[in-house]
């Protein structure tokens, strides 16, 4: 089935041409700069050479006609005509509580997703934007939402509550909600085919490590836990946001140090992490770098990356009871092999032994656990577009 997988940002659009029963890339690309002067398309067709093309966009429908052009060009495109694209899967971010699993798009759909915009300000209705204009340009194709959250949406009250208030969490929806639910789950069942297990017997810590990070506690193929939460900045250690810091310390800046709401947001999301220690970058290249040139801050901030990635999994594997992987993903988790060796180091306590050779790889599915190990240990690259093409085949009926 060919399926259209769109990643709708306010002044982007991530796309890609899934056939989703081969799990194969006919085509994706890239929009940049939508309603800015100066817009750009970048193009590609399965391993073609990338098209770049630049051009204003003046808004997300004339983005997605250009997507639909170049995918039916007669020179480069990878389909003969619209009417194969089967089905539209969007990724929206947050579907809040209402929306446990993926869900066909109709005009219900839209408003309880502009509803959840209040939880994620910067993304629904940047998705909305790209949901609108597929419905618009590709009339009677199916459009499902696929969302973030809604992988975590299993998670017991004791994951998902905070010890606030109970009225914050029942009349105003202050609780842990959880993101990269899509990367959680592919990565999760990818996880049990290599080990050639059925998921639902499986007890699995995946590590998604990118610049935005989280670690989520799988039992059976479901969630019981994560470390992002309401918001986006909780948990490990991210390129710019902090993670898990004592709130005691944001309020004396705002109450004795003079510092807005906004400006502690601002410290919190965007200078902290490996920013905010390294002084050098955000980027775990960069770090890295700086680190083996003699940086003691940078050393510092890879330290304590792997230091609050290993207090996670620890803690999950007591959440868990027992621990069959440890799956590391994303930027971060699929290539930085050095900061996997550092994090590693310390996962014998829980029978988690590396092979420091086998772990000298990048950017592909592997076992780097030693044979021995009684907890495996693997990488496995994050595909969130065929996960939200198989969710939009699942929930049409397609899939089983
Ligand atoms: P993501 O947000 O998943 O795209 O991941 C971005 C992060 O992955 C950045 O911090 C990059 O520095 C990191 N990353 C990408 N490639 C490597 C690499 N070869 N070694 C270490 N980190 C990497």
């Amino acid at each position: 089935m060919k399926i259209l997988v769109i990643n709708s940002g306010s002044s982007s659009i991530k796309f890609r041409l899934v056939e989703s029963t081969s799990g194969e890339t006919l085509a994706g690309g890239l929009l940049e700069r939508i309603g800015l002067a100066e817009g750009r398309m970048e193009y590609r067709r399965g391993s073609d050479e990338k098209i770049r093309t630049d051009l204003p966009i003046p808004n997300h429908q004339f983005g997605l006609s250009l997507v639909l052009r170049n995918l039916t060009d007669p020179a480069h495109g990878a389909l003969g005509s619209l009417n194969e694209i089967e089905a539209v899967g969007h990724r929206v971010v947050h579907g809040g509580e209402r929306f446990t699993q993926a869900v066909l798009i109709t005009p219900e759909v839209i408003s309880e997703i502009e509803e959840n915009s209040f939880m994620a300000p910067l993304h629904n209705p940047a998705n909305l934007l790209g949901i609108r204009a597929a419905i618009e340009m590709l009339e009677g194709v199916p459009n499902v939402a696929v969302f973030d959250t809604s992988f975590h949406q299993t998670m017991p009250p004791v994951a998902y509550v905070y010890p606030l208030t109970w009225d914050l969490y029942k009349d105003r929806g202050f609780r842990r909600y959880g993101f990269h639910g899509t990367s959680h789950q592919y990565v999760a069942e990818r996880t049990a085919a290599i080990l050639g297990k059925p998921v639902s017997g499986l007890n699995i810590i995946v590590c998604h490590l990118g610049n935005g990070s989280s670690i989520t506690a799988v039992r059976g193929g479901r969630s019981i836990d994560t470390s992002l939460g309401f918001g986006t900045m909780c948990g490990v250690m991210m390129g710019t946001r902090s993670g898990d810091v004592d709130p005691a310390i944001l309020l004396e800046l705002m109450e004795s140090h003079g510092m807005s709401a906004s400006e502690v947001k601002d410290l919190v999301y965007k200078k902290s992490g490996l920013l905010g220690i390294s002084g050098v970058s955000s980027d775990m290249r960069d770090v890295e770098q700086a680190a083996d040139a003699g940086s003691e801050r940078a050393k510092l901030a890879l330290d304590l990356f792997a230091d609050k990635v290993r207090k996670y999994i620890g803690g999950y594997a007591v959440t868990l009871g027992s621990v069959d992987a440890v799956t590391f993903t994303a930027g971060i988790g699929e290539n930085g092999w050095e900061i996997r060796e550092t994090i590693c180091a310390g996962l014998e306590a829980i029978g988690a032994r590396l092979d420091v050779e086998a772990n000298r790889c990048r950017g592909q599915e592997r076992v780097v656990s030693a044979p021995d190990s009684r907890v495996k240990l693997l990488v496995v690259p994050t595909n969130e577009e065929l996960m939200i093409a198989i969710e939009t085949e699942r929930i049409l009926g397609l899939r089983s």
